[in-house]
C-alpha cells in the first residue's frame, strides 16, 4: 500500500478530457489538494482519494470570478484484467494499462460531480442589465427610461433574459 499528497496541477484537470471542466472553470488562481492511497487487491489495484481546494469559475450571471470550494472522495478500482468482468461491469470498469493508473481522469469526475455547473457570485447575482450591460450590484438603481418596443422583444427571445424592469 502507497499513499501520496501532493499539489495538483489545475491545468491537467481542467483542459483535455472527457468530462472537462473548460468554460466554467479556470486553471489561474485554483488550489488543489490531492490525498491518494493505492492498494494492492487480488483483481488490481484500489485508488482511494480525495481533492479538496478552491476553483476560480466565472459567474453565469454577471461574469465576476468566484471561488468555488471543493472537497471531492473517489475511490476507483483499476483491474489487472478486464477479461473476467459481466458487460454489465465493464461499461463502469477501468484498468491499469501498462502498469499506470489513469488518476487524473478519476480525479476531474469527482470534481464534475461535486462542482456546480452554474457558479454564481451571489445566491441573488442580479447579473447584468440586459441593455447596456451594466453590472447591476454595483447600480441597483440602474434603468433605461424609454425600452424600443423593437428592443424588448428581441431580448424576450434570447434564452436566459429576464423580464426588463420599468
Ligand atoms: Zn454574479
Ligand atoms: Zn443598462
Amino acid at each position: 500500500m502507497s499513499q501520496l499528497d501532493r499539489d495538483l496541477p489545475a491545468e491537467a484537470l481542467i483542459s483535455g478530457g472527457e468530462a472537462s471542466l473548460d468554460g466554467l472553470y479556470t486553471p489561474e488562481g485554483a488550489d488543489l489538494l490531492l490525498d491518494l492511497r493505492l492498494e494492492s487487491v487480488v483483481e488490481g489495484v484500489l485508488a482511494t482519494g480525495r481533492v479538496s481546494g478552491s476553483l476560480v469559475a466565472e459567474c453565469v450571471r454577471c461574469l465576476d470570478p468566484v471561488e468555488v470550494e471543493v472537497d471531492a472522495d473517489f475511490q476507483e478500482l483499476f483491474y489487472y484484467d478486464l477479461e473476467d468482468l459481466s458487460a454489465e461491469e465493464l461499461e463502469e470498469a477501468v484498468s491499469v494499462v501498462e502498469d499506470l493508473l489513469d488518476v487524473e481522469a478519476l480525479v476531474r469526475d469527482a470534481l464534475v460531480l461535486e462542482l456546480p455547473l452554474q457558479p454564481l457570485c451571489e445566491p441573488d447575482c442580479p447579473g447584468l442589465c440586459p441593455e447596456c450591460g451594466a453590472a447591476l450590484a454595483e447600480d441597483p438603481e440602474h434603468h433605461h427610461d424609454s425600452v424600443d418596443p423593437r428592443w424588448a422583444a428581441l431580448s424576450a427571445l434570447s434564452e436566459d433574459s429576464e423580464p426588463a424592469e420599468q
